[in-house]
């Protein structure tokens, strides 16, 4: 029996969106990871999936005769050039999940070329970048930063060729949808409204339906998208996450973080990190994050132009007046989260109050004030000391939290270890900056629950990737254990807490398209 039931909404509401494709036979799938916890929570039998219906299904191998998997079409800017015909090279929508929580996609990565794989493209995935995915999405889920989810990796039996033969793999990931700017891109591309129109409306339906009845939907949409992806992108810079290809086709309308392909998370504290081989320009480097996020939304805000008014001018200004809002927003929700990390009892809004009287949009904030506030310098000059001591951005915030348990021990370990060798911070600033901190009383246990102590380092993950690839995915499951419980402090796993050694990080590079 069939372990999963499916919709095909987005195949029959966008048709000119979906081209029905299959998957490429798959003979000898075996299942590499099966997310127990998630197929319990889309409400799926974790032992139906799998037995050998659910590997069948899973791998795209073999499908009921209902099933009619989409590969979806998608325009893009790829590091600021436009792609008007992107869409789904190597990857299918099975269709979506009924769930509790609201309809699900299931998505197969690595499932064969479709018609928009380019330039001879193969339409596979190996092992290492399909576990990739699956170790950061579901260590991003648990550290609660929206995302999409990983259900399963399976090996396909079949060679890919990358760096030599590597095993293929399928990573079959679920999510809120796979509506993207690029989605909105390639409709408005066509010059068809109603197309566009359709789109904003199934967009609206799954993700915003209370916008469906008020007078401006599509403004609506357009706010809520940026709203969802300022705290989205604010979570990321909260724990030191750089995606690292942020491309329009790979922005979500949900506001879910997708694509994991040359991600990492940051070491040592330094905006301008870059880990990305084919980022030449930084253009996504960690600190640029909040301003390619704005403009992506402002090519999603010109995909909608046509749907705001009916006067283009006025149109324009609607979605300038949207697009306004972001920077405020995305600076509020940063700093909300900095000082939960910093266990500060006020709230940024509270600080706000203070200084310049009621607050009362607080959407209308502007970035450059708001630095000012006190509590908001004290998070400015704590991480421009970390930045200026080369100091490991995770760790030194829980070695904050450990100091707020007057338990200095841990923040002198990270400040020893430090690389101060050219003197650009003056002994005994750091402990300046920590008097003004501790008179704030900081609270341990709000601080306990903001900074994990486990991220997924890239040092851990390279290994246990490099283990699964030889058949030992002992490391593997050990670190899944950790990054997925990222809060709890164990002595067993100190090991995934430690950083890289700096010649790893100085010579580490990611991968897109692996
Ligand atoms: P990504 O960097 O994963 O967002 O992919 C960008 C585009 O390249 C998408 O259109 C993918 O479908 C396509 N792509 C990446 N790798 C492959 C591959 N091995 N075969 C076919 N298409 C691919
Ligand atoms: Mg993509």
């Amino acid at each position: 029996m069939l372990p999963i039931s499916l919709t095909h909404q987005f195949a029959d509401r966008l048709p000119e969106l979906a081209h029905p494709w299959r998957a490429e036979p798959c003979p000898s799938a075996q299942l590499v990871v099966l997310n127990e916890s998630l197929a319990t929570d889309l409400g799926l039998d974790s032992d139906e999936l799998a037995a050998e219906s659910g590997v069948d299904l899973l791998s795209g191998a073999k499908l009921p005769a209902s099933a009619r998997p989409v590969a979806q079409a998608y325009s893009g800017h790829q590091f600021g050039g436009f792609s008007p015909l992107l869409g789904d090279g190597r990857a299918l929508l099975l269709g979506e999940l009924e769930t509790v929580q609201g309809l699900v996609d299931v998505h197969l990565k690595g499932s064969g070329a479709t018609p928009f794989a380019r330039g001879g493209a193969d339409g596979r995935a190996t092992l290492g970048p399909m576990l990739r995915e699956l170790i950061v999405s579901e260590a991003m889920h648990a550290l609660g930063v929206p995302t999409t989810r990983s259900l399963a990796v399976l090996t396909t039996g079949r060679p890919v060729f990358r760096h030599g033969r590597e095993p293929g793999a399928i990573l079959v990931r679920t999510a809120a949808s796979h509506l993207r700017v690029g989605s909105f891109q390639y409709a408005a591309l066509r010059g068809d409204e109603a197309l566009l129109q359709r789109l904003a409306d199934y967009a609206i339906e799954r993700h915003y339906p209370e916008l469906a009845d008020t007078d401006q939907p599509y403004l609506g949409l357009l706010r809520s998208v940026i709203s969802a992806q300022a705290h989205t992108v604010a979570q990321w810079m909260l724990v030191g996450f750089i995606h690292g290809v942020m491309n329009t086709d790979n922005m979500t309308i949900s506001g879910e973080t997708i694509d994991y392909g040359p991600c990492a998370f940051l070491d040592v504290y330094d905006p301008a990190t870059v880990f990305s081989s084919i980022d030449s320009e930084s253009r996504y480097a960690f600190g640029q994050q909040p301003v390619m996020a704005e403009w992506n939304l402002t090519r999603f805000a010109e995909t909608l132009l046509p749907l705001l008014d009916d006067d283009p001018n006025r149109a324009v200004d609607l979605a300038k007046s949207a697009l306004e809002g972001f920077a405020g927003q995305y600076e509020q929700r940063f700093m909300r989260g900095m000082y939960a990390k910093l266990g500060l009892a006020r709230t940024p809004a509270e600080d706000c109050d203070e200084v310049r009287g009621t607050f009362s949009n607080q959407d209308a904030v502007s970035a450059s004030w708001s630095q000012n506030l006190p509590l908001n310098s004290l998070v400015h000059d704590l991480l421009d000391l970390m930045q200026r001591r080369k100091l490991d951005f995770t760790g030194t915030f829980r070695a904050l939290t450990a100091a707020a348990d007057d338990e200095l021990e841990p923040l002198r370990a990270q400040l020893a270890t430090s690389n101060n060798a050219n003197g650009e911070c003056r002994t005994g600033e750091f402990d300046a900056w920590l008097e003004r901190w501790r008179a704030q009383r900081p609270d341990a246990s709000v601080m306990r629950r903001a900074n994990p102590v486990v991220i997924p380092r890239n040092h851990a993950v390279e290994q246990a990737l490099r283990e699964a690839n030889a058949g030992d995915t002992a490391e593997l499951f050990a670190l899944l254990e950790a990054v997925t419980d990222p809060f709890t402090e164990r002595t067993d796993r100190a090991r995934f807490a430690q950083p890289a050694p700096a010649d790893f990080t100085r010579y580490f590079q990611t991968f897109c398209g692996t």
